[in-house]
């Protein structure tokens, strides 16, 4: 395993000097060393074959004893120097001050075909970041975390990457549902990989502490080194460095919004500050049509991170980004604006993704409309959401009676299909049908693009249980089969079909299935 070290994060900014592994305050500096833990039995349990490949290593590699050392914390590779960032953030709409990498541990950077990765271990030990709690990670998030970022890599979804699964050996606690009820469960290590870890949470806790030398100095490294394109530091550079935050958040909400992702936990030290998905906690996929729907039973109560939330969080989140960036430029006007862009922006971008959803490639005014009574109808009834995008490309333009036929698989309880949803059904159809003939394309050119943006294979949240539950008793063929599986998400796999199916009912109400906490 030769990998080309890189030190950007490290050489460029500034480290704590304290190099004892005690949970504490840190000021002044942008990450501290740490050494992670070593394991009673590690063994590797995944590996990403397309993360492997991307990283210029090979199948051969990943079978090694140093892969295994290095990726579950038991060996350091020669001439690196793990650490741990720092950074703070704000959850569920609070100021939280410090939090941190409390059980990540970035590893190195490495550079292949021109592109340099940051690998992190999740779940390898204390940093001074751990406040109260081990360090650690347990099988179960952590089968989680590794399977959906590489399913949404897949997808087209910016995030970042998983490179291994890898059980510690250890036994971990844990508070499942924080009802009490403690018990052990196996420890896992995840490899993450992104080109930075960086989130908004790191440039807001050195702006609450009035660190303006280190904040300069962490803005402009990140944008040299990440969004080199915009120039030189400067007010004019740093308004510009927000705004495709701005962009890039929006758009990956836009595709949360498409293929049904949940996050579940949008604070803003979840937040990357390259636009991509990190942090795979409580997430979770909408089985029926809800747009009300969050997996995070810590947030049932207010629901702030809900489905149709999640565009109004990725502003507020800005908002306290740019509150952040504020003492660098100093004027609020050209921060408000690109505030303001985002709404009109995200409308816009979500139009537009929606078009392409239902087959749409040319614009008209009432397509919005279109698109609103479709949204009502889909709420009617309980409808399966995948299922029913991928079946509407079926659509015959010229029999719109028919329709109501082919998407009836979607419904949950055909029971519930009254007259009067049957009507609601069939006037959308009749409509739909209409506008589709103001459309160049035909009905199989129409199919075709609708099956790239509406994925056939999602990793709902009862597949990811079935994993888990195999991987927990030893059996690693589920996971496998549902890594394969989600690495062609939009193509038809009739080996595969039986996972294109409705969520089942014994994972209606069961936990880990439709209930999550932050335990992990
Ligand atoms: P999250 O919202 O799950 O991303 O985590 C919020 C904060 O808690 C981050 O600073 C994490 O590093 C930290 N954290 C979560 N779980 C643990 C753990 N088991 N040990 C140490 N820190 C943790
Ligand atoms: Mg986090």
């Amino acid at each position: 395993m030769k990998f080309n070290l890189k030190d950007r994060f490290t050489s460029q900014l500034p480290a704590d000097p304290i190099l004892e592994n005690s949970r504490r305050q840190v000021s002044n500096a942008c990450f501290s060393y740490v050494t992670p833990k070593k394991t009673a039995n590690p063994e590797i349990i995944h590996v990403s074959d397309d993360m492997l490949r991307t990283l210029g290593l090979t199948k051969k590699d990943s079978a090694t004893k140093e892969f295994l050392n290095v990726f579950t914390g038991n060996s350091v590779m020669p001439n690196t120097k793990p650490y741990a960032m720092c950074y703070g953030g704000h959850q569920f709409g609070n100021w939280a001050g410090q939090l941190g990498d409390g059980r990540a541990i970035n590893l190195a950077e490495v550079e292949h075909n021109n592109k340099i990765w940051a690998l992190q271990l999740k779940g390898a030990g204390e940093t001074p970041y751990s406040r109260s709690a081990d360090g650690l990670a347990v099988l179960r998030s952590s089968v989680r975390e590794y399977l959906c970022s590489e399913a949404m890599y897949h997808l087209g979804v910016p995030t970042t990457r998983a490179l291994s699964l890898a059980l510690t050996g250890d036994n971990v606690l844990r508070d499942m549902l924080y009802n009490g009820n403690a018990a052990y469960e196996k420890g896992a290590v995840v490899t993450r990989v992104a080109p930075s870890f960086l989130r908004f949470g790191s440039f807001q806790l050195l702006a609450a502490k009035e660190d303006i030398s280190t904040l300069t100095t962490l803005v402009n490294y990140t944008i040299k080194n990440h969004y080199s394109h915009l120039g030189n530091p400067s007010k004019e550079t740093y308004i510009a460095f927000f705004k495709e935050v701005a962009e890039r958040t929006l758009e990956m909400i836009v595709h949360w919004q498409r293929v049904g992702f949940v996050h579940g936990v949008m604070n803003t030290d979840n937040m990357s500050i390259l636009g991509l998905t990190i942090d795979y906690g409580p997430y979770g996929w909408l089985d029926d049509y809800n747009p009300d729907w969050t997996p995070n039973t810590t947030d049932a109560e207010n629901r702030r991170y809900r489905y149709n939330n999640q565009p109004n969080v990725g502003l507020w989140n800005l908002f306290q980004l740019a509150n952040a960036l504020f003492p660098l430029v100093n004027e609020a006007a050209p921060l408000e604006t690109i505030l303001d862009d985002y709404k009109l922006g995200y409308d816009k971008a979500s139009l537009k993704m929606m078009r392409s959803k239902i087959g749409l490639f040319t614009e008209f005014d009432t397509d919005y409309k279109l698109i609103e009574q479709l949204e009502e109808n889909l709420q009617r009834i309980e409808t399966d959401m995948t299922i029913f995008y991928r079946n509407l490309s079926t659509f015959n333009k010229n029999a719109p009676k028919e329709a109501l036929n082919s998407i009836k698989e979607a419904f949950y309880n055909t029971n519930t299909l009254t007259d009067d949803v049957k009507t609601h059904w069939n006037n959308w159809f009749t409509s739909y049908a209409s506008r589709l003939k103001l459309e160049k394309t035909t009905d199989d050119e129409r199919k075709v693009k609708m099956n790239l943006t509406n994925p056939k294979y999602v990793l709902r949240n009862y597949m990811a249980q079935l994993a888990i539950d195999a991987a927990d008793n030893g059996n690693y063929a589920v996971l496998d089969e549902l890594y394969q599986l989600l690495k062609n998400p939009y193509k038809e796999q009739p080996e595969h079909q039986k996972w294109f199916a409705k969520r089942p009912d014994w994972a209606k109400h069961k936990v880990g299935c439709s209930m999550l906490s932050c335990s992990s």
